[in-house]
C-alpha cells in the first residue's frame, strides 16, 4: 500500500484538527462547567495531588504498591464525585472527557506503535476523494456497466455476439479489481471509441482504491503533459514521475489522443518499460488500432505493451451514441 505524498499530508492536517477541535470543545465545557459548578475544580485540585503523589510513590520501595491502590482507590472516588454532579446537572457523566473522534488513538493516527485503523480509512477516503477529483470515478461502477447497449447477435466479421463478449470482460474486470495485488497483470484494453472502456477502467479503480491502494488514473494527455512541466520546470522535481512509476496501479486512459511528440513517446516507453521492470501493473485503454498504435508509439513499445499485457478487445456500437439517441 502506497500514498502520495498529498493525501499523507492531508490525512496528518486532519488528524491533527481533528484533535485540536477535540480539545477546543473540551476547554470551552470545562470553562462553562466549572463556571456553574466551582466545586469541580476543588475536586480537579485533589485529582493532580494524588496523580502527584503517586509520582513520588514510585520511589518508596516496597511499601509503594499498597500506597499506590489506595490513591487510586481515592482518585476513581473522586472521578466518581465529579461525574454525579455532572449529572445531578443535567450533563452527560462523560462531559468533560476530550471528545476525540477516535478514542482508541485520542486523533494521532498511532496506538502503540501500530497504524490505527481510523488512519487507515482516512487514507482510504482521501484516496478515493483524490481519484474523484480527475475524473467522474463515482459515477463508473460495475453494477452501472449497462450490457443492454451491445449487440446481441453474432457479429458475422468477427464471428462473436459483442454482448457476449462484453459480458465475459466485464466478469474479468470484476475479478481482476477484487483480487487485485501488485502482482496483478496489466491489461490492454482497446477498440473503437465509446464502448466503455473509460467506465471499465475506473471502475477497476475505484474498487482497487477502496481496498487501500494508491492507484493513479488520468488520461494519457494529462499524464504526459503533467510529466512535462515537470520535466521543463526550474524545481528539479521529479516527484510526478516519482508516483507514476511508483503507485500500486496506474491506469492510463485513452493513450494515442494526445499529440505526439519526441517527449511524449520517450515518456510513455518509459513508464511501461519501467514498470514491466518493476512488475508494477497498468491499465492502458486506447481507441486506436495495434498498427495506429505503432505508428504514433513505434514498434518497440507497441510490442512491449502487446506481449506483456492482457488483451481486452472491446467490440459493439459506440454506446455514448445510442446513449444520446435516448
Ligand atoms: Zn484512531
Amino acid at each position: 500500500m502506497s500514498y502520495s505524498k498529498s493525501t499523507l499530508s492531508k490525512a496528518a492536517q486532519k488528524l491533527e484538527s481533528r484533535r485540536s477541535k477535540a480539545q477546543r470543545i473540551q476547554m470551552a465545557r470545562h470553562l462553562e462547567v466549572t463556571e456553574k459548578l466551582p466545586i469541580i475544580s476543588k475536586y480537579e485540585n485533589q485529582l493532580s495531588e494524588t496523580g502527584l503523589s503517586v509520582v513520588k510513590a514510585i520511589g518508596m520501595g516496597s511499601d509503594a504498591q499498597e500506597y499506590i491502590k489506595q490513591l487510586s482507590e481515592l482518585n476513581l472516588a473522586v472521578q466518581d464525585k465529579i461525574k454525579s454532579l455532572l449529572k445531578e446537572n443535567g450533563y452527560p457523566e462523560d462531559y468533560l472527557e476530550v471528545p476525540y473522534t477516535c478514542k482508541n488513538c485520542s486523533d494521532t493516527g498511532y496506538k502503540g506503535g501500530y497504524v490505527c485503523e481510523c488512519r487507515k480509512e482516512l487514507l482510504r477516503q482521501l484516496a478515493k476523494e483524490e481519484l474523484a477529483s480527475v475524473s467522474e470515478s463515482e459515477k463508473c461502477r460495475f453494477d452501472n456497466f449497462d450490457l443492454n447497449y451491445y449487440p446481441q447477435p453474432i457479429d458475422s466479421v468477427l464471428g462473436v455476439s459483442p454482448q457476449r463478449r462484453m459480458s465475459d470482460i466485464l466478469e474479468y474486470c470484476k475479478c481482476y479489481a477484487e483480487d487485485f495485488d501488485t502482482e496483478s497483470e496489466s491489461l490492454y484494453m482497446h477498440g473503437a471509441t465509446g464502448l466503455g472502456k473509460t467506465h471499465l477502467s475506473l471502475a477497476i479503480a475505484n474498487v482497487v482504491a477502496e481496498n487501500g491502494y494508491r492507484v493513479i488514473y488520468d488520461t494519457a494527455q494529462n499524464i504526459l503533459s503533467s510529466l512535462e512541466k515537470e520535466k521543463f520546470s526550474y524545481s528539479g522535481s521529479s516527484e510526478r514521475e516519482n508516483e507514476i512509476l511508483d503507485c500500486d496501479l496506474l491506469i492510463i486512459d485513452d493513450l494515442g489522443s494526445e499529440f505526439s511528440t519526441q517527449f511524449t513517446v520517450a515518456a510513455i516507453y518509459n513508464i511501461v518499460n519501467t514498470r514491466i521492470n518493476r512488475s508494477k501493473p497498468v491499465i492502458i485503454s486506447t481507441n486506436l488500432t495495434e498498427s495506429e498504435l505503432e505508428a504514433k508509439y513505434t514498434q518497440r513499445i507497441t510490442s512491449r505493451i502487446i506481449g506483456n499485457y492482457v488483451s481486452l478487445l472491446f467490440l459493439g456500437k459506440d454506446i455514448r451514441q445510442l446513449k444520446n439517441a435516448f
